[in-house]
């Protein structure tokens, strides 16, 4: 691993600066225990070191001062919401530099039913803000992230990009985000889409009274600022509020389910009924289904049986798909699941025979209606690690995605357990592989990046892309497939963040670091020795 030379470790006199911005109580920087305890919230990410201090501000007037001070002494900064992205919010550099840790900003600011969105804080955890529309306003939903844990922030998943509880109808995480307040590295706080324009009278500003126009619509005040910090995984700035859309919230629910025995018949029948759009798929909130391996990775590798054959006599079909309807009345939701199973079962299955509706019983439906669900936390079971991996792919080329993929990851010695989802009517697919693997062992490490590398080098190639790229493969792999955009984010990157403190290796932006495929050279190893030193 090579030094970078141009970042600085958190010194006591720093120390000393961040406790007159916050207060002694909320800055760390004595505690070891505490600091790997932050490492073990990543549950997923393969590649991480602890933070130098950890500071906890409480309003966007602390950061400011933070920065300024991260700035001025070129300290790496990396912003935490929830630290469940899967070690996204870690430091990745030798010198761990500062964790800002967002948790004490958890307020829920403002909830706009006309305009529809809600503004947060980035501590306010999906359990928290789903239980406050549960109670003061029922009619309406947030967006919180399909099967992330309750403790996931909102705020951290729209800004990822992820996929929503109802990502099927509505496109992915960051097209629900309205606007947002951001500190920049530099100390200006900027506000995204119309939420820029200042001086508003008060009762244009809505609740939040900051002397700002409301954030109702995102594009704003000419060229497009507001995505560049979507993906920017703490590498652009810290984002202090979001204004994110709210959908109605219809209490008439359920989920059809079709058993397939291959990856086209599952994903072309899907295909089908989703892009019908207009008054049938625009009720499919969400859409996923996966292999059979999905279910007995979710106990102990020791306990379970492995071939499908048992799993086939237990009625677990060897490929399916689930569409969570919501509909405003039962009778909306009798036409919405009679028009797809028509679609399905008289329209498509002629065609292959493959098609079997799976009768679910009302215990599993409720399971999968229940919101913030816990579906995917069990995959640690099998052997301790999980990581799940995330590519965004045209829907019509998922089967030949998650085919090769499936194919890759026996190759490596893993379960093939895969897992797909419907973005925006099947205009793409969100393929997620999940292996489960022995996190105790420093060669499945190894083979989990090799198996990814093969598959991103596949993959690139047939244009797909990763949505949360992993700093030392997609990352720097993307980049370099993509040399023009990759140049002109730099420089934008730049202007904002001249000394690049913002999570540095992350995205593939390191200071004095000009080549994305050296970045890999600078980001630290799973606890090897240091391979070399520069
Ligand atoms: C079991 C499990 C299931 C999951 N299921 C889903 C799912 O269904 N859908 C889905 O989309 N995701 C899922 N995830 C991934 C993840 O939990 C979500 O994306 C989550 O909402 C991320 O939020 P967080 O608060 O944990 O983010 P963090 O981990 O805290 O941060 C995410 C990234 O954003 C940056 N960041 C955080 N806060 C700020 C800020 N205020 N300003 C600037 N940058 C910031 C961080 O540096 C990091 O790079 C799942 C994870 C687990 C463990």
């Amino acid at each position: 691993m090579s030094k970078v030379p141009d970042y600085n470790k958190v010194n006591a006199k720093i120390v000393e600066e961040f406790k007159k911005v916050v207060g002694p109580d909320y800055v760390m920087a004595d505690n070891s225990p505490m600091m790997q305890s932050y490492m073990s919230r990543g549950i997923m990410g393969l590649r991480a070191v602890p933070p130098d201090c950890v500071v906890r501000p409480s309003n966007a007037k602390e950061i400011v001062e933070i920065l300024k001070i991260c700035n001025k002494n070129k300290i790496p900064t990396t912003p935490m919401a929830g630290g469940l992205s899967g070690g996204f919010a870690l430091p990745l550099l030798e010198n761990g530099g500062l964790l800002l840790e967002l948790s004490r900003m958890n307020k829920i600011i403002e909830v706009n039913t006309d305009a529809r969105y809600v503004i947060v804080e980035p501590g306010v955890r999906a359990g928290e803000v789903w239980a406050y529309f549960k109670k003061y306003s029922p009619e309406w939903a947030p967006p919180i992230a399909d099967g992330a844990p309750p403790a996931a922030t909102i705020m951290g998943d729209a800004i990822e990009r992820g996929f929503s509880l109802v990502t099927g109808r509505y496109g992915p995480q960051a097209d629900m985000v309205m606007g947002m307040e951001i500190v920049l590295p530099t100390g200006e706080i900027l506000h995204t889409g119309s939420w820029g324009l200042g001086g508003v009278d008060e009762q244009y500003q809505g609740a939040k009274k900051d002397g700002f126009a409301k954030p109702f619509y995102k594009y704003g005040l000419g060229p497009d600022l507001h995505s560049l910090f979507f993906g920017s995984q703490g590498a652009m700035g810290v984002v202090t509020r979001a204004a994110l859309k709210i959908v109605p919230h219809c209490h008439f629910k359920t989920v059809v389910a079709f058993g397939f025995t291959n990856w086209a018949d599952a994903c072309d029948a899907t295909l089908l009924a989703s892009k019908q759009e207009i008054g049938i798929a625009d009720h499919f909130v969400m859409v996923q289904g996966g292999n059979w391996w999905l279910v007995p990775t979710r106990f102990q590798k020791e306990k379970i049986p492995k071939t499908y054959d048992y799993w086939a006599k237990l009625g677990i079909p060897e490929y399916f798909m689930n569409f969570e309807v919501w509909a405003h009345s039962q009778e909306e939701l009798d036409l919405v699941t009679k028009k797809l199973r028509k679609i399905v079962l008289e329209e498509y299955k002629p065609k292959t025979g493959s098609v079997t509706e799976q009768k679910l019983h009302p215990i599993q439906i409720a399971s999968r209606l229940k919101k913030p669900n816990k579906i995917a936390i069990p995959y640690g079971q099998w052997e301790q690690g999980f990581l799940f991996i995330t590519w965004y792919v045209p829907w019509a080329e998922t089967a030949e995605c998650v085919e090769l993929y499936c194919s890759k990851m026996e190759e490596y010695g893993f379960p093939p357990v895969m897992w797909i989802a419907s973005i925006d009517h099947c205009r793409e697919c969100i393929v997620m592989p999940i292996f489960c693997f022995d996190s105790r062992k420093v060669e499945q490490f190894e083979q989990i990046e090799a198996c990814e590398t093969d598959c991103t080098k596949l993959f690139l190639k047939r244009g797909w892309v990763n949505y949360r790229p992993d700093p030392t493969i997609h990352a720097p792999l993307t980049y370099a497939a993509a040399p023009v955009a990759y140049k002109l984010l730099r420089k934008i990157k730049e202007v904002i963040d001249p000394n690049m403190i913002m999570h540095p290796g992350r995205l593939a932006w390191i200071k004095g670091v000009t080549d994305p495929l050296q970045i890999p050279n600078y980001i630290v190893g799973y606890k090897k020795p240091a391979k070399q030193e520069a």
